[in-house]
């Protein structure tokens, strides 16, 4: 059983550093899969060219976020005009465009939250969502790749977090627990409050880009070569880091009081965003605020069975990391539910 006031991490932390760095490069996609990537990418240009000359496709979610690895699906986010006709009726031409076009499985998914085109490429095997006008996943997906840039870190600890999530059966929006991209931005905020910082806030310094997505400003710092030394003066390590993000989310957090927000880089109140009672399908018991649209919680889909699984999994973890004599191995082992 966990020790709840356990709050120093055991002496040896650092000699499993090595073993985890070891897995996260075992965990990067290969030079083959973004080579196949980008073919992907050049026929699906070809078949969108031909119906929509002017629509500019542009790449979001992992495969241009920088957090990808060789499981990772490819999304897709066409930019066009699209006149009289809504978004169901684009992805419904573009559908039968793709299928003309000999790409496999093929359908349109228009009752969505966000509608897209779901298909596989018969060359790669590679499953693909295609999006038509979503800028919102535009602009996150080059914050997140700016983010990481800053310190290695954040990638190394965010590809062990997805990668644990995924083994462990935490990583299912359609069962009410987290989506990769929630998880990313958890360990953001979280590099963003260690003492010393390890990330800046992007968002809160001058506004270098500004991407306008239906009206609403995406605007953050993005010269983040000029942070290339941002988080020297911390110096923990990797497995140190892994289990302080556990032990946070496990022991730390405050479910009923706080919502983590990557946008100030701090942690602010339910009460400030309203976010205090159920509203509609939104529980808002673990509560993670999109960085751009504000209004949203990626932790909406989290209810009172799933959060006990996720806080369980979470202590989990910890203790793994904190007793176990192979926490590289124990940590990741699969659990189906
Ligand atoms: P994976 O490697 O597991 O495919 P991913 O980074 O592609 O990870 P997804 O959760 O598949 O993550 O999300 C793809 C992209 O879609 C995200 O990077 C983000 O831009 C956008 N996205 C996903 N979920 C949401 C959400 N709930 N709200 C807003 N944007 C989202
Ligand atoms: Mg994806």
């Amino acid at each position: 059983r966990t020790r709840r006031w356990q709050v120093e991490c055991r002496p040896d932390i650092d000699s499993f550093t090595p073993g985890l760095l070891a897995l996260y490069e075992s965990l990067k996609p290969s030079e083959e899969h973004n080579s196949k990537q980008k073919q992907l990418v050049d026929s699906l240009t070809k078949s969108v060219s031909k119906e929509w000359p002017n629509a500019q496709l542009h790449l979001y979610g992992s495969c241009a976020n920088s957090f990808g690895t060789s499981h990772s699906d490819v999304d897709v986010c066409l930019e066009m005009e699209t006149d009289t006709e809504s978004t169901a009726e684009v992805l419904l031409k573009l559908a039968d465009v793709l299928r003309a076009d000999n790409f496999n499985n093929v359908e349109a998914i228009t009752s969505a939250r966000v509608p897209i085109v779901r298909m596989s490429d018969p060359g790669s095997g590679f499953s693909c969502d295609i999006c038509i006008n979503n800028l919102f996943a535009v602009a996150n997906t080059k914050l997140l790749k700016d983010y990481a840039q800053i310190d290695q870190r954040l990638l190394q600890l965010a590809f062990l977090v997805k990668h644990w999530a995924k083994q462990r059966s935490v990583n299912e929006t359609y069962r009410g627990t987290l989506s990769s991209y929630a998880y990313v931005l958890m360990c953001i905020n979280f590099l963003q409050l260690r003492e010393p910082k390890i990330l800046p806030c992007l968002q809160a310094m001058e506004h270098t880009y500004t991407l306008n997505a239906d009206g609403t400003e995406c605007a953050y710092f993005d010269k983040v070569h000029e942070l290339q030394d941002f988080g020297a003066e911390n110096k923990e390590s990797l497995a140190e880091l892994l289990w302080a993000f556990f032990h946070y989310w496990a022991f730390h957090h405050d479910y009923r009081r706080d919502v983590i927000s990557v946008r100030i880089g701090n942690k602010i109140s339910k009460q400030e965003k309203n976010w205090t009672t159920r509203v509609g399908n939104d529980r808002h018991l673990m509560c993670i605020e999109d960085p751009f649209e504000t209004g949203h919680d990626l932790g909406r889909g989290v209810d009172r069975q799933t959060i006990r699984i996720l806080r369980e999994e979470f202590e989990r973890a910890a203790s793994v990391l904190q007793y176990d004599d192979d926490p590289c191995v124990t940590l990741f082992e699969r659990y189906d539910c």
